[in-house]
């Protein structure tokens, strides 16, 4: 799921008009987290280590900041992107092309499978990026085919990989041909120690990302609270004019359920939003931006929002529908083990989640306790 969790927009990076043109042609309406945290400060220069879930949308998080990098009057190779396999190569190249449609900026790819001659050949002309794969790049590094003296953006995806023992000796040579100003940029679903080896030998102050955070419960109080199901929003309600709610999301098992309980919550008179799987996705950023920025104090969802609880206004999560598995309400209820804050979860149990209470709490080993009649406000 690449959706947008900031709330930020592409427009927000003034980007060139041209290169903003080839974002929003290639569908791409908001950027992705991976994309939000790494844009900014890589278009400020700074080196990088990313590292972020597969499918998150890591390209295009290197490529828009080294596209509008390119200074388009120079001939010379500006930024190297630098892959392990002759496939990714192609596929990156054309995410460079599409994005960069409008900029008419040169791109090439090189690797093992084509000829040195084409390249040669390729490169008497204007390149601006060159996609390859190691061996390749620095054959033409080597014999001074390519002339990476200006290149100052060097960015590795699939990092891991490139650092394995068989690509680290190539890397580390094909480094000696950049300038000693410039901005290095690794992307990985996983940085194993050879990267760390890497990253202090070569990079200066790297700014760290990791999209990949543990959940944890750690910080979050977590009850429960025996009801009937016909009791619930009565007890949704009591539960309401007693906690100090900064921000809540309850949770419930089914998309129907989330309609119906939002038109309660607002019958009730409390201020609500929702949000569900059957809802377009234009539709749902919206209302999950809306309610970052504080417009309203609860939402209501199904399961797909469960990164949401990043929110640090959230200081309450109801189960309204006790989940199915350990899984579901560790997403729910988790949080990012960096962000060390405070919160409360409340779990509406019905006769037949009594089972599942259990077995969710020993597979997560943690306690859940029956509600006390107050609360302490310092747990939330
Ligand atoms: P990763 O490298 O993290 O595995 P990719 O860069 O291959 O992910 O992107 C995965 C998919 O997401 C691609 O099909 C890409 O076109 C799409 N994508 C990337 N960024 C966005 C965005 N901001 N909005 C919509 N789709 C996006
Ligand atoms: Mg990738």
């Amino acid at each position: 799921d690449v959706t947008a969790t900031k709330g930020n927009e592409f427009e927000d990076y003034f980007l060139k008009r041209e290169l903003l043109m080839g974002i929003f042609e290639a569908g791409f309406e908001r950027p992705s987290p991976i994309q939000e945290e790494s844009i900014p400060i890589a278009l400020a220069g700074r080196d990088i280590l990313a590292r972020a879930k597969n499918g998150t949308g890591k390209t295009a998080a290197f490529v828009i900041p080294s596209l509008e990098k390119i200074n388009l009057k120079k001939t010379k190779v500006q930024a190297l992107l630098l892959v392990p396999t002759r496939e990714l190569a192609l596929q990156t190249a054309q995410v460079c092309k599409t994005l960069g449609k409008h900029m008419g900026v040169q791109v090439m790819v090189t690797t093992g499978g084509t000829t040195l001659k084409d390249d040669i050949m390729r490169l008497a002309e204007t390149v601006h990026i060159i996609v390859g794969t190691p061996g390749r790049i620095l054959d033409l590094a080597g014999k001074g085919v390519a002339n990476f003296s200006e290149c100052t953006t060097f960015v590795m995806d699939e990092a891991d990989k490139l650092l394995s023992p068989e690509f680290t000796p190539i890397v580390e040579q094909l480094l000696t041909y950049f300038p000693k100003e410039r901005q290095i940029m690794l992307y990985s679903a996983t940085f194993p120690l050879i990267v760390k080896t890497f990253k202090d030998k070569h990079m200066v102050k790297p700014y760290e990302i990791n999209l990949m955070d543990e959940l944890t419960l750690r910080g979050v109080t977590q009850y429960y609270a025996f009801v009937e199901e016909r009791q619930k929003v009565h007890c949704l309600n009591t539960l309401f004019s007693k906690l100090q709610i900064n921000q809540s999301i309850i949770f419930c098992n089914s998309t129907n359920r989330v309609e119906l309980l939002a038109k309660k919550i607002t019958e009730l008179g409390y201020s609500c939003f929702y949000s569900h799987a059957k809802m377009l996705q234009s539709h749902r950023n919206r209302v999950f931006h809306d309610f970052r920025n504080g417009v309203c104090r609860n939402l209501v969802c199904s399961d797909l929002l469960t990164r949401g609880i990043d929110i640090q206004a959230v200081n309450v999560v109801i189960n309204f529908d006790f989940p199915k598995n350990a899984e579901t309400y560790l997403h729910r209820i988790g949080r990012s083990g960096r962000f060390g804050h405070l919160g409360l979860a409340i779990n509406l149990i019905t006769y037949e989640d009594r089972f599942n209470l259990y077995k969710i709490e020993q597979e997560l080993g943690t306690e859940i306790q029956a509600i006390p009649p107050v609360i302490d406000k310092r747990l939330y």
